[in-house]
């Protein structure tokens, strides 16, 4: 087993390309529980018991883009679209905000609907009703002016997974309009302008190799983001990898103790993606390191349209009904939900 190159690495948080490949292509399991034990240690050192949570407002599912993964690409006619206007937005924040939420993650398709003078509206609007709360941006690509003045409107922190750190590997996961470098150069400006940074990419898209995740782990030690979203990637079935596999879950876990220990600070959620492959996929991520969850504040009409792959869990719920059950499973994980913004240490004031 390749004990002495988990010691090594949570050391010094680094490793060559080949020693990460050993690990990853390790998949016994006594090596991830070990792992996970060096990740957790890390994890509690730095943020105790505590997770954070995001209230995700889904807020559209129109998008321009037709990413071949994707169940809300503009290719598909079967999608059933929707928008929430601003006053909608709003009060899913004035419910979250009730249920302890102090951060609001907007996330949406690339709409081009909500303009950047919309957008500014809403997040000024959320900011001006709960000064002591984040707000999050999870709204695709757009031009470095935008981000900009998005984040003097008040957003503290986007959301934007590089997806593959591989720029072969990205092409063959998007139509020819999307560029590696373009989304290469959104998250440079996201980091400029001074916003918290997230990336990430989902374990077992089609095509990935364990080679293309150690260019994965290369990018996120050398970007430093302040987030990471990883999750497996999961089928949907009016897209043309319909029928390929989905990722694995001993994988992403694996992955999420190995970020941890390369990024100790990082801000790092149990994704729904994952919960939705394993039912106590959320419970193991936190076990593996994870410190963040993310449940769902959309209101319940509009959630099962937000569809970016199937069977997508929680989508039956009330926000309210939804976050009984996260505190429950939580706390019987031994972690403690916190009512906080849960700012990345560096960026505490
Ligand atoms: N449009 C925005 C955010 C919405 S998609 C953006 O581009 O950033 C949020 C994330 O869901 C994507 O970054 C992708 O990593 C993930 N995702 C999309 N389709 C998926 C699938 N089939 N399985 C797993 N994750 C998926």
């Amino acid at each position: 087993m390749n004990i002495e190159t988990v010691d090594k690495l949570s050391e010094t948080g680094d490793l060559s390309d080949e020693e990460f490949l050993f690990l990853l292509s390790d998949d016994n399991p006594e090596l991830s529980e070990y792992l996970a034990k060096k990740a957790q240690k890390v994890r509690e050192k730095h943020y105790g018991k505590d997770v954070y949570i995001r209230g995700l407002i889904e807020f559209t599912n129109f998008c321009k883009n037709n990413c071949k993964y994707c169940g809300i690409r503009c290719g598909n006619k079967n999608a059933d679209r929707y928008r929430l206007g601003p006053e909608e937005i709003i009060s899913c924040g004035d419910m979250g905000y009730e249920l302890g939420f102090r951060t609001f993650v907007l996330q949406g398709g690339e709409d081009p609907y909500f303009t950047d003078d919309k957008m500014a509206d809403i997040v000024s609007a959320l900011k001006d009703r709960h000064p002591d709360c984040a707000v999050t941006l999870s709204i695709g690509e757009r031009s470095r002016e935008s981000y900009e003045r998005l984040f003097d409107a008040g957003a503290d922190r986007y959301l934007l997974r590089h997806e593959t750190a591989d720029k072969a590997h990205y092409e063959s996961l998007h139509p020819a309009d999307m560029s590696f470098d373009n989304r290469m150069r959104c998250l440079n400006d996201l980091r400029d302008i001074g916003y918290q940074v997230g990336c990430g990419m989902m374990i077992g898209s089609p095509g990935q190799r364990l080679e293309h995740l150690v260019r994965d782990l290369r990018f996120l030690r050398e970007f430093k983001p302040q987030m990471v979203g990883i999750g497996p990637f999961v089928p949907h079935h009016d897209t043309e990898y319909a029928h390929m596999p989905a990722g694995s879950v001993e994988l992403t876990l694996k992955l999420l103790s190995i970020i941890r220990l390369i990024l100790p600070e990082v801000l790092l959620p149990a994704t729904t993606a994952l919960g939705t492959l394993d039912p106590l996929g959320r419970e193991k991520g936190l076990a593996a390191g994870a410190n963040v969850i993310m449940p769902n504040l959309s209101p319940t009409e509009v959630r099962g349209k937000y569809l970016l792959y199937d069977n997508k869990i929680c989508t039956g719920e009330e926000a309210a009904e939804c976050i009984r059950c996260l505190t429950m499973r939580v706390k019987n994980a031994g972690y403690d939900i916190v009512e906080d913004r849960g700012d990345h240490l560096s960026f505490k004031k």
